[in-house]
């Protein structure tokens, strides 16, 4: 645990100050600590749910935003992700000397609402990536209990991992295109903008449940 395993936030949707860390993601390079981490946290008053986002991945957010600036799209995708991984420090702030409260919810992914129908879905895997040890996200897979469907939600940093590998294969592809070449990293980046887009879209149409 990180050494402010005590800090108490205060809670965005119900002021209380009752927001508690209830799962720490030890960010490792090389088998070593980097002594950073990316926080999950509950409101105990009304289950509400946050993540902080470790410190250096919003740093590379902010810097991939000014570098990709000239892509536009990719600019702006970054520039999103970084206000998205900033605004839950900004939204939920420490509370000093707060008591910490009784522990009410468990540090298991929220349910959501299943999308086909209706019913109740449960995360039955989480994975964590990693390319050449580098974290590149994690991804959830969610199903539902009722209808079977299922359907596979990704983090922040995996959707940054694949708006980073679609402007690179675009960059690569679009000045290419007239050797015929750049047609397979245009095909190879529209798949990578095409799963961006399918899991912004999977998060929208499985909104998070309440706690029972
Ligand atoms: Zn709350
Ligand atoms: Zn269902």
């Amino acid at each position: 645990m990180s050494a402010n395993a005590n800090e108490v936030r205060k809670c965005a949707k119900c002021g209380q100050a009752t927001a508690v860390c209830i799962r720490d993601w030890q960010v490792t390079r090389f088998g070593l600590s980097t002594g950073s981490s990316t926080r999950d946290f509950c409101c105990q008053s009304c289950g509400h749910r946050f993540t902080l986002a470790q410190v250096p991945q919003i740093v590379a957010f902010g810097i991939l935003t000014v570098l990709l600036a000239i892509t536009l799209c990719g600019g702006f995708v970054f520039a999103c992700l970084t206000a998205y991984c900033v605004w839950p420090y900004v939204a939920n702030p420490v509370v000093p000397g707060a008591p910490m409260p009784p522990v009410r919810f468990r540090a298991t992914e929220p349910r959501r609402k299943c999308a086909s129908c209706g019913g109740v879905t449960t995360c039955r895997l989480v994975t964590k990536h990693t390319v050449n040890l580098i974290p590149m996200g994690h991804s959830y897979d969610y199903a539902c209990t009722a209808c079977r469907h299922t359907f596979r939600l990704r983090s922040a940093g995996r959707l940054a991992a694949m708006a980073l590998g679609g402007s690179f294969l675009l960059l690569i592809g679009v000045p290419t295109v007239t050797v015929g070449l750049g047609l397979i990293f245009l095909l190879a980046a529209a798949v990578y903008w095409g799963v961006f887009a399918w899991s912004l879209a999977n998060l929208l149409r499985h909104p998070v449940l309440p706690e029972a």
